[in-house]
């Protein structure tokens, strides 16, 4: 938690207190930070305001595995065995302190965590495109591959999760998490994923599902989305991004299957300097890699890689950030 721009006030409703400020930014905590392959770590970041006390889930491909590595590592400091009593200080954060869940498509790698922990679920909402929700309601919650913790769909609905799609290009407001959000689509391979701009005041972050480089998906959807980033960074709204990385830069196009490479990331990045003014305009812009892809060849390590083709290759002076699970940051 951060304490750097004001004053920490008590907030004693939920049994946990949070920082307040009056120049307010984001707190960040990785659930999970891969892209497939071993179940424990798999795409899921919360996201709350500075002056808020509760987080919206991004995605929920690990999320209990994760609350217990952030627990590990101090990103709850205001969770305590005692303050979250009945519950487990895990419980507690997944309990309350997450309010509700944007999924950015259906992918079992950001919803298997969800699935799994539901029956054990608070009364929550979940935010995704038409898309996204329709998937869940038909082939999740449908008493086949797992029972109805939804408030629509087929057979008895035990009414766990609120199901919302929110039109795209809409605002619409994330619940108690006190964030406002606006879903846009994104192209994956034939699926629709989509991206969620999230906003609070003056001040707003983005968050990608997967997604493949426009040439590659012969689509404008990252075209349109830098055309709406570049306004929020002319008017320094912008706090920070979230997006995938899959794979390394040798991995052929036909092996993409709608995902980017650090090369496709920084050319689709330098679109948007251009729409946001030009050389420098992303000069120190905090660029979250999620979802890199683990590989089980011994001596290969495609984290190092593509940190290092990023790093080699980024001439526009972001700065890359690669959280690992458990990590909590500010933006
Ligand atoms: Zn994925
Ligand atoms: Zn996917």
């Amino acid at each position: 938690m951060t304490n750097r721009f004001g004053p920490r006030i008590l907030l004693l409703g939920a049994g946990f207190c949070a920082a307040f400020s009056a120049n307010a930014g984001f707190q960040v905590v990785a659930l999970g930070v891969n892209g497939g392959v071993e179940e424990g770590n798999l795409t899921s970041y919360l996201i709350r305001s500075d002056s808020q006390p509760r987080y919206l889930a991004l995605d929920a491909g690990s999320v209990l595995p994760g609350i217990e590595q952030a627990l590990a590592k101090g990103s709850f400091p205001e969770v305590n065995a005692e303050n979250s009593a009945p519950l487990t200080p895990q419980g507690a954060v997944f309990r309350n302190l997450i309010s509700g869940y944007f999924i950015s498509h259906a992918h079992l790698d950001h919803i298997a965590g969800l699935i799994i922990a539901s029956p054990q679920d608070s009364r929550k909402p979940i935010y995704g495109s038409a898309e996204t929700i329709s998937a869940l309601r038909q082939y999740v919650f449908n008493w086949k591959l797992w029972p109805n913790f939804t408030d629509a769909g087929s057979g008895q609905r035990l009414g766990t999760y609120r199901l919302n799609a929110p039109r795209p290009g809409q605002r619409f407001s994330l619940s108690s998490s006190g964030l406002d959000g606006v879903i846009y689509p994104l192209s994956h391979g034939g699926v629709t994923s989509s991206m969620l701009l999230i906003s609070r005041e003056n001040e707003s972050f983005a968050f990608f599902g997967d997604t493949g480089a426009d040439k590659q998906e012969k689509s404008r959807d990252l075209n349109a989305i830098w055309r709406v980033l570049a306004d929020e960074i002319r008017q320094r709204r912008l706090k920070g991004i979230i997006i995938e990385t899959s794979f390394v830069d040798e991995t052929p196009d036909a092996q993409l299957f709608g995902h980017l490479t650090p090369a496709l990331l920084l050319t689709e990045l330098t679109q948007l300097e251009q729409y946001a003014g030009g050389a420098g305009s992303l000069k120190g812009l905090k660029v979250v890699i999620s979802h890199i892809k683990p590989s089980l060849l011994a001596g290969v390590d495609p984290r190092a890689e593509i940190r290092r083709q990023l790093e080699q290759g980024d001439r526009l002076g972001v700065n890359f950030i690669f959280m690992q699970q458990g990590d909590s940051q500010h933006f």
